[in-house]
């Protein structure tokens, strides 16, 4: 009865964007396999199961990776899933790429196991998910996957009116937790009207989800209860070694569109040194910011600390960590965090020497 619901309304779906039938679509992907915990209800499972014949296709959709891709502006992997991948030092190889091979490889390859277990919570969390929990790993071409998928669903939500009912949503919700058992992050305590937490990859993709592949314009991303944090990034690269070292950059506080650069394409590493102030009158800080003064927000990258050196590489931004390393495929741009009318009274800046590294 779910499989008839969920073809109907897939095929409006194709219909309304114009692509592949729902009949090839379905034909292209063994079903993904999954079960879920006795505690459910036969309401809640009937969701889970039509949830899932979404998920089934949607997750392998090219169209929701394409959407994907186009509107993130934020990514953040767990490093140990990035490294064991094989793809971490790979030239050309960004942070934000990973999760765009990860999903190629899952439509060739075994699809893991999805478990879907039970919890409850008055929070405004719908699901929760360990990360690291599936491993794909990509050589001389090939890629295999170890582990399997195991989220959290918040029966508080399921099923409740509104949204709660929405197969569309709970579609979003299971892809989005599966990106965590991927390896993917997003900040803690995200809110959905949070542009910063919306704008992070796996909440794009959610999004992507729920709206079934189409626009994603108005959708609400979904409050997740997993904890994690910010842009793992990298730390010192293990068998690389400097082929290049640049000139120091002057990146002066009170530019309130930073420092950019044309840079040769590969993975570099950032030293900076010196201090700056986020506002005339206030202690000087170095790269890391200001530890002592708490961000409310409205600064430029809200989870940074005043004053913290922001590294923004092909426009998705991160900020300094000392002993990363990040991939630069064109330009680099260097910027002081701070609220982004409030850069007229900064003073100070820092010399940030760039050191382009690759393979012993
Ligand atoms: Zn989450």
């Amino acid at each position: 009865m779910s499989t008839s619901r969920s073809l109907i309304s897939t095929s409006l779906v194709f219909l309304a964007f114009g692509s592949t039938s729902a009949s090839t679509v379905r034909a292209q992907y063994t079903p993904i396999p999954y079960s879920w915990d006795a505690a459910f209800t036969n309401d809640e499972v009937a969701i889970i199961r039509a949830a899932m014949d979404k998920v089934h296709s949607l997750f392998r959709d090219p169209r929701v990776a394409r959407i994907t891709r186009g509107r993130y502006k934020y990514a953040s992997v767990s490093n140990g899933n990035w490294r064991a991948s094989g793809l971490k030092y790979q030239r050309g190889m960004a942070v934000g790429d990973y999760l765009f091979h990860q999903l190629a490889a899952l439509r060739s390859v075994r699809f893991p196991h999805v478990r879907i277990k039970a919890y409850h919570s008055t929070g405004n969390d719908w699901g929760r998910a360990n990360t690291d929990r599936v491993q794909l790993r990509f050589s001389r071409g090939r890629a295999t996957v170890s582990g399997g998928f195991e989220i959290e669903l918040n029966r508080y939500w399921l099923g409740s009116r509104g949204q709660g009912s929405d197969t569309n949503q709970w579609a979003g919700v299971i892809a989005h937790e599966m990106l965590h058992n991927l390896g993917h992050l997003h900040p803690v305590r995200g809110k959905v009207d949070d542009e910063f937490y919306r704008q992070h990859q796996i909440n794009v993709f959610d999004a992507a989800v729920s709206a079934n592949g189409g626009g994603i314009d108005g959708t609400a991303c979904h409050v997740c209860g997993s904890a994690e944090g910010i842009d793992s990034g990298s730390s010192p690269a293990p068998g690389l070694r400097v082929a290049q070292e640049f000139q120091p950059v002057r990146v002066f506080a009170n530019r309130n569109h930073g420092h950019t650069l044309r840079l040769p394409a590969g993975t570099y590493e950032v030293l900076p040194s010196g201090t700056w102030s986020y506002s005339r009158n206030t202690r000087w800080v170095g790269a890391d910011g200001d530890p002592y003064k708490s961000n409310t927000g409205g600064t430029s990258y809200p989870s940074a600390r005043f004053g913290e050196l922001l590294l923004i590489s092909d426009g998705v931004w991160s900020k300094y960590e000392r002993g990363r390393t990040l991939y630069v495929r064109r330009s680099l741009t260097l910027l002081m965090n701070d609220r982004p009318r409030e850069y007229g009274d900064n003073v100070g800046y820092l010399d940030v020497v760039l050191r382009r590294l690759e393979r012993r």
